[in-house]
């Protein structure tokens, strides 16, 4: 740990900072290779190239840190989760957080939250009711291991799902969504990106009819949670990314979810299936600053989805 380091740039150095930020948006929006980023910063500010590198490598890996804490706070996640998977081999100290959970609102940069030091990799994911310590333990039929599916998931989708369901061809990269890379490849460019992202206004007034005023009509989905469920449902990923943003702007159907508070199921018909976003809406209750936000996403079949409407109420139904 190099506390002059660490100083340097969470101290106020300005300049620093400043320049930073102008040679990596620069060179984002050229395209450069982050090699000559960093030839040129080490020049202007009359460091090392190797201490230039590492400058930037821990100042983006700061800002995307940041870009998530302000994503925890618009979609009301109080409490995070340190991962140190890619620090674990080299790192005691970032080892010894891997696993642990924090408050949000008590995280402390470089104490129990990244990074902890220069050319810190760790992130950390968020705690909701939806996942992570909310996953919920099903075994799989097939093999009798316990695998973790998403609480959102209802048994009778698991069971479509892992039981009866058809085997999707897994897709490796998305077209629209992207994969979070960018064309220069840099991994500290790559890491400047929002944390969130905006898909429009929601239509609000029959929403408001049963939930009261809402703090906004703007819907945002974490990156986290499309990689959370990348990882483990690709081909329900590559559905949300051709229908999920019209699905809840322009939704067939929307049920109130009775297990989650101010959470509604948007539903779209597709060709072949359902698509299933599960959105948690900004109520006026809620901490300042929330915006609407998708929860998670999940196919869901016709058979099921008449399950589901059964025993939710009914908020709005395109005839
Ligand atoms: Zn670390």
């Amino acid at each position: 740990m190099d506390s002059d380091f660490s100083s340097r740039i969470w101290a106020d150095k300005d300049k620093l900072l400043r320049e930073l930020e102008t040679a990596l948006s620069r060179s984002f929006v050229r395209g450069d290779p982050l090699q000559r980023t960093t030839k040129q910063f080490a020049e202007r500010m009359g460091v090392s190239e190797s201490r230039a590198a590492t400058l930037i490598h821990t100042e983006s890996a700061h800002a995307a840190a940041e870009a998530t804490a302000k994503g925890y706070k618009e979609t009301g996640v109080s409490e995070y989760q340190f991962d140190a998977s890619l620090d674990l081999k080299t790192c005691a100290v970032c080892g010894a957080l891997d696993g642990k959970t924090f408050p949000v609102s008590a995280r402390e940069t470089g104490v129990s939250y990244p990074p902890i030091h220069p050319r810190c990799r760790c992130t950390t994911v968020p705690v909701t009711e939806f996942d992570a310590g909310g996953q919920r333990a099903a075994r799989n039929p097939e093999t009798g291991k316990t695998e973790y599916v998403d609480q959102g998931m209802t048994y009778e989708d698991w069971y479509e799902k892992y039981v009866a369901g058809e085997s999707v061809e897994k897709s490796t990269e998305s077209a629209i969504m992207g994969n979070g890379k960018q064309r220069n490849g840099g991994a500290a460019v790559e890491k400047t990106q929002p944390a969130c992202r905006s898909l429009g206004e929601l239509n609000t007034e029959y929403l408001e009819k049963r939930f009261g005023k809402l703090q906004t009509k703007e819907l945002i989905i974490m990156d986290e949670r499309l990689e959370h469920i990348r990882q483990r449902h690709p081909e329900d990923v590559e559905l949300f990314e051709q229908y999920g943003a019209d699905c809840a702007l322009n939704p067939d159907m929307v049920l109130v979810d009775e297990k989650h508070e101010g959470t509604v199921f948007m539903v779209k018909h597709l060709p072949d299936t359902n698509l299933n976003v599960v959105t948690r809406l900004a109520l006026d209750i809620d901490d300042a600053g929330r915006k609407n936000s998708i929860m998670t996403f999940y196919r869901i079949r016709d058979k099921n989805l008449r399950k589901l409407a059964e025993k939710s109420e009914l908020l709005y139904k395109n005839e």
